[in-house]
């Protein structure tokens, strides 16, 4: 399994990646039958911190010191907070000190964050993943700026639509709310209200990104195919997962694209469209 690097800046992000690595370890577990911590954990690859088996060996300390049966999420912070200086740092800075980490150790009871072993994973396979598929087109007129991925590009034509037409957002934000099952972009922005109109299409997917966390979802992984004649796209690419990235609160390695021509058929061959596919895969905590 690779896992991007933790280029994190806020709790929120360490919480999740820290709990999509206990879900896959505790998987793991149920699946060998092992318990999830002590010397069987050290098995484990948890390369989010480069001094992993440290921060694990005092969580396990910090538990154990404690009288908990499991590790906990608060022991882990605790691990990787007496561990890892820099990112203790972040921590820190993001309101998550030493006082806060043991007062969150303290208050740790067992079960309390769910069982590890068959049970839990019964329980969580069928919340595991979840895919969505999202397309989108927009008519390409003289005049109209072309916004992709929430970058402008200099270019004679543009989509025509009620926000800024960017056929990549729109179709991102449709695979991410269809894959939890949220309905699509048309619910949530509906083009015949006038607050839309003209609208930045990164703000769709700041929307989409509190509506996932709501359903305590995270971004595992994007996948776009932007289809157009002209102009090239690649070069844009990093600045356009940069903005999509920013937008959905993910590191831009989550988010891959590609571009196609349409070999000069139909409109979009014309040039007279530009069109998207996106795949999102999503984790449920
Ligand atoms: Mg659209």
């Amino acid at each position: 399994m690779g896992y991007a690097p933790l280029d994190v800046s806020n709790i929120e992000e360490i919480q999740s990646e820290m709990q999509k690595l206990l879900m896959r370890a505790s998987l793991e577990a149920a699946k060998e039958d092992i318990p999830l911590r002590g010397e069987e954990t050290r098995g484990f690859d948890f390369p989010f911190v480069s001094n992993a088996k440290q921060a694990i060996d005092a969580a396990v300390a910090c538990a154990d010191s404690r009288g908990a049966k499991a590790i906990g999420v608060a022991h882990l912070l605790w691990g990787i907070y007496s561990t890892d200086s820099a990112l203790a740092k972040k921590m820190s800075d993001s309101g998550w000190g030493e006082e806060k980490i043991q007062t969150l150790c303290k208050e740790y009871s067992d079960g309390a964050e769910g069982s590890t072993g068959m049970d839990a994973y019964e329980k969580v396979k069928p919340l595991l993943t979840r895919c969505g598929i999202g397309y989108d087109l927009h008519r390409l007129e003289p005049g109209r700026k072309l916004i992709v991925g929430g970058i402008e590009l200099p270019f004679e034509k543009g989509p025509v639509g009620h926000s800024d037409g960017d056929v990549l957002a729109h179709a991102l934000c449709d695979a991410l709310l269809g894959a939890a099952g949220l309905g699509d972009i048309g619910t949530h922005f509906p083009d015949t209200d006038p607050k839309w109109k003209g609208a930045n299409s990164l703000l769709f997917l700041e929307h989409a990104r509190k509506l996932l966390l709501e359903k305590r979802f995270v971004i595992e992984h994007v996948d776009a195919v932007v289809i157009l004649e002209r102009p090239k796209l690649g070069p844009h690419f990093p600045k356009m997962r940069e903005a999509l990235a920013k937008s959905l609160g993910v590191t831009p390695e989550t988010i891959h694209l590609k571009a196609k021509t349409n070999e000069g058929v139909d409109a979009v061959g014309r040039g007279e469209a530009i069109a998207c596919h996106v795949a999102a895969t999503l984790v449920a905590l």
